[in-house]
């Protein structure tokens, strides 16, 4: 868990008790719950710095035993980001300049006293953004690369794992490792039980492995195992019998022995591929085969396994076709500012109707239309059209409503994108600030400095930026400094388990913070229960969307809950109802 505690930590060192008294006292006034501790000697200082986090420092610059400079270079050894300022007894100007230029934040002169103050203020305020963005940043480098559950390697730091083993020559194995009927342990002991033995399983895995194999957890209960040398096909199954014999034991849960088995798929690397995505689509897919023969065994991939493939070039022609054969129509999810409880921005998402398939989800389209190079042609029909839709709803109602688009990676990347967005305002005669492009974090980190330059000649466009699915990415906090973002929308993963998950919980609450300090609005994704949307407003988020107040609506459903129709104008009540209302308002159906 993350601290987040208000309590302001103080440490003064100094080897007069008055004048630490003098400080403490005049520091209280301010911060009537600071905690403070005098230490006059290195040695103590180490053990206060050791003992906990320590939000200033505050130190005398002579003392029999220790001066300003080590006391810094202690601090700077420890918490590198502490401020340190210099209260120094003794007028000396080159002094005062020596601690700056060896980095403390400040030199002052006790018989300035009125300085301190407002120098204390303005440092902390400075250690908390600093503190707030360190465990933001810790969070999101945890959750980039490692299950939070297990400790283990995730998808992602597999996938790395897996493209170094096939650049290595001699052969391996991609195994892909599901529990079977676990949802029935979730079922039947509850979600603890399942997640304590989801970590069991995962410990015992890991005593099986080979020194270079690597053991991720993909997903619920599905794990995956590299395993990084093996002879041939009937050696992989061999590793893979050995991992198995980690179920022939029971698993110990609240006194009781519990028997599970799991089914395992196997894609051998490079006879099946050198891809990682094709490895683990391959080993999933056998797993997939080995559940269907009964479970508890193991399947080698086959090949002919492979028609998953061509359902994919079907769809891949189909989507040639969906724009002009006007197969694609948008719905539009409203985004409720909490403050106001009215909805003041929609966001257009894409479905696609086809014949044969029925209803296709953005989830299975969008991601193929990118490789593809279909999503260019798609997303501008999505943008123009979206544009359009806001700016007829602003003349059919009163206040103008925003429109936010969603941006693919090859959209983003698309050398085009400004004239498009351009195009796309002066068609519909909307402006631009009325238009909020969504691009995913992931997109945004894939190549920053290039997208740091995209972003601000869009934004000098007067457009507004928002961050989609922040918190599943690479995050570097760093960069959203330089990034000329207008909103953050944290991603429904951190939503869904609030108000019961303190993790969750901390980085919504590290969000805030930050966004908050770089004036950044927050939104929460994914909101669908009155107790989450009751937590997130009283931690500071600024825009909630989600099932509980409103599913996506057709363009018609979205016209007749919020859109007054000309005449009728009730200035109080045309653009959108309160969300109170939206809190009963079950029922509301969803479009498609
Ligand atoms: P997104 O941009 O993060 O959109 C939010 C998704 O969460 C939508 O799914 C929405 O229906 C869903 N959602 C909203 N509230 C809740 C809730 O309370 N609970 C749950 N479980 N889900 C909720 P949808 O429409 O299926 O879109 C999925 C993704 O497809 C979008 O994620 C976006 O990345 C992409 N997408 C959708 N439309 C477009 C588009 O026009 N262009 C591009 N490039 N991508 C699009
Ligand atoms: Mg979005
Ligand atoms: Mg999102």
């Amino acid at each position: 868990m993350t601290d987040t505690s208000e309590t302001t930590r103080i440490l003064i060192v100094d080897d007069s008790e008055d004048d630490s008294r003098l400080i403490s006292r005049e520091l209280s006034r301010e911060n009537p719950e600071a905690v403070f501790r005098r230490v006059d000697t290195e040695q103590a200082m180490l053990s206060a710095l050791r003992d906990q986090d320590w939000d200033l420092v505050i130190s005398d610059h002579s003392m029999p035993s220790f001066d300003s400079v080590r006391a810094l270079k202690t601090l700077r050894e420890i918490q590198r980001s502490t401020p340190f300022i210099v209260y120094s007894g003794a007028y000396d100007h080159a002094k005062g300049v020596a601690a700056m230029i060896e980095g403390a934040e400040d030199y002052l002169y006790k018989s300035d006293p009125q300085r301190l103050l407002p120098v204390v203020r303005r440092e902390l305020r400075n250690s908390r953004l600093r503190r707030a963005k360190d465990q933001a940043e810790r969070a999101a480098h945890r959750m980039s690369l490692y299950d939070e559950l297990t400790g283990l390697p995730n998808r992602r730091l597999l996938a790395h794992k897996i493209a170094a083993r096939a650049a290595a020559p001699g052969a391996g194995a991609v195994t892909c490792i599901d529990i079977d009927r676990f949802m029935r342990i979730n079922d039947s002991f509850g979600v603890a039980t399942g997640d304590a033995l989801l970590k069991q399983i995962g410990a015992r895995l890991q005593t099986m492995l080979g020194l270079y194999d690597v053991l991720a957890r993909l997903s619920g209960d599905r794990f995956s195992c590299l395993l990084w040398a093996v002879a041939d096909a009937a050696d992989a199954r061999d590793q893979a019998e050995r991992l198995l014999s980690v179920f022939a034991t029971p698993f110990q849960q609240n006194g009781q022995g519990l028997f599970l088995t799991a089914s395992v798929g196997c894609a051998l690397l490079p006879d099946h591929g050198n891809d990682t995505d094709i490895l683990l689509h391959g080993a999933e897919q056998s797993m997939a085969a080995a559940k269907k023969n009964g479970r508890n065994c193991i399947e080698i991939y086959d090949p002919k396994l492979a028609h998953g493939a061509s359902k994919r070039l079907q769809l891949e022609n189909a989507l040639h076709y969906a724009v002009e054969r006007e197969e694609l129509f948008l719905v539009f999810q409203p985004m409720y500012e909490v403050s106001s409880q009215r909805a003041s921005a929609a966001e257009a998402l894409i479905r696609w109707r086809h014949e044969r398939f029925g209803v296709v989800p953005p989830d299975q389209f969008i991601p193929l239309a990118d490789e593809t190079g279909h999503i260019i042609d798609i997303g501008d029909w999505v943008l123009r059209r979206a544009c359009q839709q806001a700016r007829e709803w602003q003349r059919a109602g009163h206040e103008p409503l925003a429109v936010s688009v969603n941006f693919s990676a090859a959209q983003f990347r698309d050398a085009h994108i400004q004239q498009r967005v351009r195009n796309a305002l002066d068609e519909s005669g909307l402006s631009p600030e009325l238009l909020e492009m969504e691009i995913t974090e992931t997109v945004a980190m894939q190549d920053a400095e290039h997208a740091i330059a995209t972003l601000r000649s869009l934004k000098r466009m007067g457009v507004r930026i928002a961050i989609d699915d922040f918190g599943t990415g690479y995050s570097s906090l760093s960069y959203l400094r330089r990034f000329p973002i207008d909103v953050l929308k944290i991603d429904r993963s951190f939503i869904k388990d609030l108000p019961d998950d303190g993790d969750s919980l901390s980085i919504v609450r590290t969000v805030v913070a930050l966004a908050r300090a770089l004036r950044i609005i927050v939104v929460a994704e994914g909101v669908e229960t009155a107790e989450q949307f009751q937590l997130l407003a009283d931690e500071g988020v600024e825009r909630v969307q989600g099932y509980h107040f409103s599913r996506p609506l057709s363009v018609e459903a979205f016209a007749q809950k919020f859109i007054a129709p000309p005449g009728q104008a009730d200035p109080e009540a045309t653009l959108l109802g309160p969300v109170t209302e939206a809190f009963g308002g079950a029922g509301i159906a969803a479009a498609a």
